[in-house]
């Protein structure tokens, strides 16, 4: 499943067609193509068997003109240098589609997380929190959850960089639990607005999501809470898969069953409420009206894209279609919901948490979900408005000719010193 192609240079290629749109000098580009910095780390952790792992983790922070660099921290085997380089502009893109007053960048570890105890995942966060310390802090750099991390690790980067720093600043990381200072409806964002975004795309087409058949590519947190969602709006999940394989009923099933089943059996394959099983590769093929990537980068290359039947994709994954894939599905006139608003959700609430934090103030669920839906819909038209009066040939061209404006409007102002 997937393809190999380099995040990194997908990322590069995106930011260099929208900037044929848009006047930018050659250095400019360049700028905007590069993160600023970035820390490679090599964690040595104490195993429960008393021998030591060595970790390579990685922070990339992209851009800083708009605000805090902002994204996640993720565990997986496949983290490299290019991909954390990749996942820390997408962000800087990200959270100037949404308008929120923050920079990008993104961080790894080179991890299997099912290999390692509690205890020993509580100590490899810890090493690694240790050496954010210097460079994170609410004003600096705000990590957040992705693949393979949630609240229990950021709460315990939060507590090591308190205890290191002397300090209480729960700003200094989003999407930790409630009672650490965490935000209503920030688990349920990222599937929020990519669900959000889709009826939008729906409306866009004047047909109604709630008519949609759909699949959901990827069941961890923004898989399965856009498929809970979306069967809310009335729409029919049809398949649902993660990286052990997928299910399929023609009529539906149900979303909510089949997560009771990974929580017991590791995945959704095999879920006895559905009729039968689907490789991922088949399910991005399947005959249904949305799709939903909610998996890794790569999902979509043009060998796949051929055979792609949705009329609309809702990017809930980072960087899930390759570009070339982009090209067959542009071909075919599928509207594509790109990652850096379809999923920005989850930053969105990221930087109501950030508010919430600095202020020591805490909002309900329902100010949380209407502040974000307003986002969500009107940065959704921006971006409709650019597409259509620039002519410009995807929405995804239009997000980045829509917020690379933005992050140069901020650097414009700041001027280059020295
Ligand atoms: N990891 C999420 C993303 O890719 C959330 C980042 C954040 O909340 O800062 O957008």
């Amino acid at each position: 499943m997937g393809s190999d192609v380099n995040p990194f240079e997908s990322l590069q290629e995106q930011i260099d067609e929208a900037a044929q749109y848009l006047d930018v000098d050659e250095g400019t580009l360049e700028r905007l193509k590069n993160p600023e910095r970035i820390l490679e780390t090599n964690l040595a952790v104490e195993m429960d068997d008393g021998s030591t792992e060595v970790f390579r983790a990685y922070r990339s922070q992209f851009n800083g003109d708009r605000g805090p660099y902002k994204g996640g921290i993720r565990y997986h085997p496949g983290v490299s240098r290019a991909e954390v380089k990749a996942l820390s502009g997408w962000m800087a893109y990200k959270t100037a589609t949404v308008g929120v007053p923050l920079g990008g960048g993104k961080g790894g570890i080179v991890i299997d997380p099912d290999d390692y105890s509690e205890d020993e995942l509580e100590r490899i966060t810890r090493a690694f929190a240790t050496e954010l310390t210097p460079i994170i802090g609410e004003d600096r750099d705000v990590p957040a959850p992705d693949v393979n991390t949630g609240q229990r690790e950021m709460n315990w980067i939060k507590d090591t960089y308190e205890t290191l720093e002397n300090t209480t600043e729960p700003g200094v990381i989003t999407g930790k639990d409630i009672s650490s200072g965490g935000s209503e409806g920030r688990v349920e964002a990222t599937g929020r607005s990519t669900v959000i975004a889709a009826r939008e795309a729906f409306d866009y087409l004047g047909e109604d999501v709630a008519d949609a058949t759909v699949a959901v590519q990827g069941y961890g947190n923004a898989g399965w809470i856009s498929a809970k969602l979306v069967d809310e709006m009335g729409a029919d999940v049809v398949a649902v898969s993660d990286s052990s394989g997928g299910v399929y009923s023609e009529d539906g099933l149900d979303p909510v069953a089949a997560k009771d089943h990974k929580r017991e059996t590791g995945s959704v394959a095999g879920f006895h409420g559905a009729d039968e099983a689907v490789s991922n590769d088949e399910l991005l093929q399947l005959d249904v009206d949305l799709l939903i990537p909610a998996a890794l980068e790569n999902a979509i290359d043009e060998e796949i894209a051929e055979g792609v039947q949705a009329d609309v994709i809702s990017e809930a994954a980072n960087g899930p279609i390759t570009p070339k894939g982009d090209d067959v599905l542009e071909e075919k006139d599928v509207i594509i919901v790109p990652d850096i608003l379809a999923n920005a959700g989850g930053v969105t609430v990221s930087y109501f948490e950030w508010v919430q934090n600095r202020q020591r103030f805490y909002w309900s669920e329902e100010r949380v979900n209407e502040e974000l839906e307003e986002i969500v819909v009107e940065q959704f038209d921006t971006l409709v408005d650019a597409y259509e009066e620039r002519d410009l040939p995807s929405m995804r061209v239009a997000a980045y000719v829509v917020a690379i404006r933005r992050v140069l409007d901020a650097a414009e102002q700041a001027g280059t010193w020295p």
